[in-house]
């Protein structure tokens, strides 16, 4: 076989990097980081890169920015570009490790426009974070969106906390829920896998 794939990569686009370039060194307060965090979720849908989500990945005592991914999903070309998993990967690239819970090492925060998918719900658990911050849990995301989040544990915030993550719901929460909104009444917006049970294609 010659024609097998021996690696695979994604990149943020370039109009994500020069965002970034303007991201304060540190958030004051988990609302400063989320409304940054809504506001590249909405640069990501309107830019064609992706879904309507972004990632960010903090010194939980400090607010230090370490890692920011948006869902690439399209622009990769690959389904696992999540913007949890591409945060988590640019967090763990940045500092040399798997696990952003090493000891001897600052606590990391993973904090997301909305509750994590099934996968990305598994990303974080792998990851070593041991705080979640989320701008939400319940069905708006996939009423207003048309994703299908998959099977995600009923219990999962105690399955979290039984495996030493803190998970805090509600920060920015309408600011969330409008860019959702605003990407579902698009009508050339792609809803890519997971296939949901509830469509009839
Ligand atoms: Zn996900």
């Amino acid at each position: 076989m010659t024609d097998l794939a021996t690696s695979f990569r994604a990149d943020l686009p370039s109009w994500a990097i020069e965002h970034l370039a303007t991201a304060p060194a540190a958030f004051d307060t988990d609302e400063a980081a989320m409304a940054f965090c809504t506001d590249l979720a909405r640069r990501n849908q309107q830019a064609d890169t992706g879904g309507p989500f972004a990632a960010l990945v903090l010194e939980t005592a400090t607010g230090r920015l370490v890692s920011a991914g948006v869902n690439l999903v399209l622009a990769s070309g690959l389904s696992s570009t999540h913007a949890e998993v591409v945060a988590l990967s640019l967090a763990q690239t940045r500092l040399g490790r798997w696990d952003l819970g090493a000891a001897g090492n600052p606590a990391h925060t993973l904090l997301v426009n909305w509750r994590p998918c099934v996968m990305c719900g598994g990303a974080a658990l792998w990851s070593g974070v041991t705080r979640i911050v989320i701008a939400g849990d319940g069905p708006e995301l996939e009423v207003l969106t048309g994703f299908d989040e998959g099977p995600v544990h009923p219990d999962w915030i105690a399955e979290m906390a039984r495996r030493g993550i803190a998970v805090e719901v509600g920060v920015g929460r309408d600011a969330a829920i409008e860019v959702f909104r605003e990407y579902g009444a698009r009508t050339d917006a792609v809803v890519y896998n997971a296939r949901g049970t509830s469509r009839t294609d």
